[in-house]
């Protein structure tokens, strides 16, 4: 079926106007950066839209279904844009489900849930983690993928041998018709007089019921025989329904890829979270025995089966995951146990005795702990984008990776791919869901170049040929036909079964608005093909959206770290036409941490404020540089802070000094809500002369402690706390002359400043063996100078420095000296860590938590989402007070939730946040502050 002509507007901004009449101006968005950032999607293709929706109703929804169908405009629903096919891009209306992501209703007897399509899986097992609960389906993508687009894929993932796929976990749906009439999709007992009410109020559904009727042979002879499938509308499970006498309606949507109707909330089936389990991993030396290996295992009943080829091994890097030089495949197995203990271990001692059988490069890998465990996980699930990092041009990419086989021929089909890729010389990923005989064949190719686009081309007609005729197997197994497959759906199905589909397609949409192109079209897979994004670092897989705190807050790509990622790197872009999303970033870094391609987004966003540095803040900051003039200020405000710092006069402040702020940003302020830090009378380096070494003096101390601006002004005890810690292990620290790191300086996009005071900090930090930091961003920005003097005359000296740079809680960790350490209270106290962004980024971790573990008279907590920004990032509170609050609201729930009644953490800037967010919630504290009780308790006692 090709697509019918769509009518369009004459000015497509009539589109975002009429819209934005209808729905209001937050709702609707077409400014240029909006635009770029939905262009596209975590696959290989671009289609810029005309106008995005972020629906906060079913009314939205169907008003802007209703919108679209009378205009005859392309809508394309979208959830977290994970997809790999590019089924969440589209050249009309985006309609952005992602505001609509609440847990409705839960009901823990029944095991069932009703929820909204906006929430992300990850956040979905959060909650449900709490009841001891879990929703099956697993996609990899399960940290930023949300339900809608599961629904809508009808996804799976490894642990599918255990749970189903989402079409075994759903009840029912609402679903908007064409028509903007909501049906709720559920599966209706054929005598059930809703349903005949159903069948009467709504012509298609009758259609679809006689359909079925009418070709059930057809349909029963076309079955695919593998375990799983995705590929063409689920009319085989709508027949099982009438078989049952039952119309199974969540059938025909769950796997309709937006292209029948859109889904407001979904009741979902839960399961009970396994009590226990194992991960295990076998490095095989034979790839014919992982085949051999596989039925075997699978007696075991695992929750998943997966496994990665030995080019996967390569790419991926065996080394970095200390996988053997000589295996030449890996499985990973995980195992189950409802009940905790003796099973799983029997289990485990099974499964050594199986594997015993082949010759494995080494003793399998077993793990019982979370955290072992995760660690197992981790390389296969961020595998994909972890491919980017390979080659600068050649890149992996999606179209043929989805096949499906018979399980036992699992080992064949490698085998083949392998020889025909190596006969191609292209290099390629092999990896999958063995246990459904489910695999991932990404190749790696440069599709700008036309040798390597005429072998993608050859590779996808010839593979799924193959699957189809000599495995009997299907070409999609879980990502969706998209635009990639649905040139293959007709090859797969034949001519007949297609023209059944496309029946389904025209009598739910008859006006062909709904999300075309996509599953059922006879155009190329190498239309719309993004060659341009295709050579750049960035996998698109939205990781980074799922850990952006922007984006956690407004729900909309181009408030996201991958949206930005798009517009800062668009041919089109100008620091006029961003500005409002360029300015939104915190620099929080945390995208940077969970990037697996290796992508620094904050990075990328800096360097285009340095193009455009903020003229406010080059003034505040060349005052600040005058060291002596500043400081002459602040101990001014600090005399007076007791006066100035009253409510009403705060409040006054704010209004005074908004027409300044704005020179900031259009959102700052000095709102009379933030919980300033009380300002130090005397400074940290007043109050330290012996530490201060005379000018030109050398080093007197290894160590030099690194305090920053916020140690030294402030009157917080961070400072004293880092000196007196040093102290307890033997250490006399130097106070070397210092200015700002350079963070805050940066932020705003002067970086010649930032290098001027950094030049000052590389020289007076040269002579000691370790250079300690108190404050997050001061060690990141240290350990980042490298990057500031790419380059540059200094990138040696910078080099070195960033070796030396410590933070106290390594010190610490790393100290051979233990000093005694006692209880300050007599009752236990809870505490938690919240984990900096700038600290996290720096690799400092473990640390904090494990001195936390340690300290006496303290219980520690693991918090949910302590790894997640607070929202303060240095000066952002200031930048943007309302947002900030926004992102410390998940804090301030996870914290109520961990009962801590004590906060720790290791960086300032987070402190005045949490102040500010915490309030009447815990107590906040830096680690090196609760080290200095304990050891001053165990002082006294
Ligand atoms: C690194 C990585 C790993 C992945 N691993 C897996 C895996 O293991 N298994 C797997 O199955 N997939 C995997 N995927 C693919 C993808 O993540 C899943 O298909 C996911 O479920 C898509 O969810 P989404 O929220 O991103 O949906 P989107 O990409 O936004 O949308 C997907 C489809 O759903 C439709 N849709 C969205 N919301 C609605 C709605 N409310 N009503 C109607 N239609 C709607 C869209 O139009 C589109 O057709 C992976 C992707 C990546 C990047
Ligand atoms: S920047 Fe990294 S994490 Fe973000 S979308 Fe790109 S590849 Fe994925
Ligand atoms: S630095 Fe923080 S706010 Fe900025 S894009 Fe990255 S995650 Fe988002």
């Amino acid at each position: 079926m090709t697509a019918p002509t769509l009518i369009l507007p004459e000015r497509s901004r009539a589109i975002a106007s009429d819209l934005r009449a209808a729905l209001g101006a937050d709702k609707v968005k077409d400014d240029y950066s909006t635009l770029t950032a939905y262009a596209v999607d975590a696959s290989i293709y671009r289609m810029t839209p005309q106008a995005v929706v972020l629906v906060e109703s079913e009314e939205d929804i169907a008003v802007t279904m209703r919108y679209a169908v009378q205009r005859g405009i392309p809508l394309t629903p979208r959830a977290a844009g994970t997809n790999l096919t590019g089924s969440a891009i589209g050249s009309g209306i985006i309609l952005d489900v992602s505001r609509l992501n609440r847990v409705l209703e839960l009901n823990c007897e029944e095991r069932r849930a009703r929820v909204q399509p906006g929430i992300v899986l990850a956040e979905l097992n959060k909650h449900l983690g709490r009841h001891g609960l879990l929703f099956g389906p697993d996609p990899s993508s399960g940290d930023m993928c949300k339900l809608g687009g599961m629904l809508a894929n009808n996804s799976s993932g490894p642990h599918t041998l255990r749970y189903g796929a989402v079409k075994d976990n759903v009840e029912a749906l609402r679903v908007c018709l064409q028509s903007g009439e909501w049906i709720d999709a559920k599966s209706y007992r054929l005598d059930d007089p809703d349903c005949a009410n159903l069948l009467k109020t709504h012509r298609q559904l009758l259609d679809l019921q006689l359909l079925l009727q009418e070709n059930a042979t057809l349909i029963a002879q076309k079955r695919p025989t593998v375990s799983k499938n995705s590929c063409g509308y689920n009319l085989f499970g709508l027949a099982d329904g009438l078989e049952r006498d039952r119309f199974d309606l969540p059938k025909l949507f769950v796997g309709s890829e937006g292209t029948l109707g859109l889904f407001s909330e979904a009741t979902i089936k839960l399961v009970e979270k396994p009590r226990a389990t194992l991960t295990a991993l076998i490095h095989f030396h034979r790839l014919e025995d992982v085949g051999d290996a596989v039925p075997k295992l699978l007696e075991l009943s695992p929750s998943a089966l997966e496994v990665m080829d030995a080019n996967t091994l390569n790419l991926i890097g065996r080394a970095r995951h200390g996988i053997p030089a000589d295996a030449a495949a890996t499985l990973l197995v995980e195992l189950d146990a409802d009940v905790a203990g003796i099973e799983l271990r029997a289990q485990a001692e099974r499964m050594t005795e199986i594997c015993r059988r082949y010759r494995l490069t080494s003793d399998p890998v077993i793990a019982f702990d979370p955290e072992q465990r995760d660690q197992l996980w981790k390389a296969r699930k961020a595998l994909y984008p972890t491919l980017y990092r390979f080659d600068p041009k050649k890149k992996p990419i999606n179209f043929v990776d989805d096949v499906v086989v018979p399980a036992e021929r699992i080992s064949e089909l490698i085998r083949y791919l392998e020889e025909f890729f190596a006969g191609q010389r292209v290099p390629v990923a092999i990896f999958g869901h063995i246990g459904n005989g489910n695999a991932h064949i990404i190749p790696l190719l440069d599709v700008n170049d036309e040798v390597d686009f005429q072998k993608m081309v050859q590779g996808y007609h010839e593979i799924h040929q193959t699957i189809l005729g000599r495995f009997g197997g299907s070409i999609c197994g879980e990502h969706g036909d998209g635009r990639v497959r649905a040139e293959y759906v007709k090859t797969m199905f034949g001519q007949e079964l297609y023209d059944l589909f496309v029946r389904v397609k025209q009598s739910f949409d008859p006006s062909g608005v709904l999300n075309p192109g996509i599953k059922i079209s006879d155009r190329p897979f190498t239309d719309h093909i993004d060659y341009m994004r295709l050579s750049k670092p960035c996998a698109t897989c939205a990781k980074c959206n799922a850990v952006c705190p922007v984006y956690d807050v407004f729900q909309s790509e181009d408030m996201s770290s991958r949206g930005w990622f798009e517009i800062v790197t668009d041919k089109n872009y100008s620091y006029l036409n961003s500005k409002r999303v360029v300015e939104a970033c915190l620099n929080c870094k945390s995208c940077r941490t969970a990037c697996p391609a290796g992508v620094d987004v904050s990075q990328l966003i800096l360097d285009r404020r340095a193009e455009n540095p903020n003229k406010m803040a080059g003034v505040i900051f060349r005052f600040h540089a005058q060291t002596d003039k500043f400081e002459r200020l602040l101990k001014f405000l600090a005399k007076y802070q007791s006066i100035w710092d009253r409510p009403l006069i705060r409040r006054l402040l704010d209004r005074l000094t908004k027409p300044f702020m704005r020179g900031l940003a259009e959102t700052a302020r000095l709102s009379p809500q933030l919980v300033l830090p009380r300002l130090a009378q005397r400074h940290l380096r007043n109050r330290y002369p012996e530490l201060i070494p005379q000018a030109g003096q050398a080093a007197r101390s290894p160590v030099a402690y690194f305090h920053g601006c916020a140690a030294n002004y402030f009157d917080d005890g961070v400072g004293d706390a880092v000196i007196a810690v040093l102290r307890k292990h033997g250490v006399e620290p130097d106070l070397p002359p210092q200015r700002c790191s350079g963070t805050p300086i940066e932020t705003y996009g002067h970086r010649a400043l930032a290098r001027e005071g950094a030049r000052v900090n590389l020289v007076s930090m040269a002579g000691y063996d370790k250079v300690v930091t108190g404050c997050a961003s001061c060690t990141l920005m240290l350990k980042d100078y490298p990057t500031l003097f790419a380059g540059e005359p200094e990138q040696a000296a910078a080099q070195a420095l960033a070796k030396r740079v410590t933070h106290i809680s390594e010190f610490v960790s790393q100290s051979p000296v233990k000093p005694a350490m006692a209880s300050q209270q007599l009752t236990k106290c809870k505490v938690a860590y919240h984990s900096s962004c700038h600290l996290r980024a720096a690799g400092v971790t473990k640390e904090p938590r494990a001195i936390l573990r340690g300290l006496p008279g303290f219980e520690y907590v693991e918090m949910p989402d302590a790894d997640r920004c607070a929202g303060g990032a240095g000066t952002y509170l200031v930048k943007d007070f309302e947002t900030s609050q926004r992102i410390v609201e998940r804090k301030r729930l996870a914290v109520e939730q961990s009962g801590a009644e004590i906060v720790a953490t290791s960086c300032p800037a987070c402190m005045i946040q949490l102040r500010t967010g915490l309030q009447g919630v815990a107590e906040v504290k830096h680690v090196a502050q609760l080290l200095q009780d304990a050891y001053e308790a165990a002082d006294r006692s």
